[in-house]
């Protein structure tokens, strides 16, 4: 399975930040705190974010 990493925007603020797609911790926005990943089964389940751009 591929890992790689993520450009997300926060729905709450629209903060753009990137993410490892296999993130295993919760992440939150660093601008609003909102939570935009918890992790699920190895790989990040994004909950509060839109994925803009995947990165290799
Ligand atoms: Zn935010």
């Amino acid at each position: 399975m591929p890992s790689n990493f993520l450009k997300v925007s926060c729905r709450d603020c629209s903060n753009e930040c990137v993410i490892f797609s296999r993130a295993t911790t919760m992440i939150s926005c660093g601008v609003c705190g909102a939570t935009l990943t918890n992790p699920a089964g190895g790989k990040a389940a994004l909950v509060g974010c839109n994925v803009i751009e995947t990165l290799e």
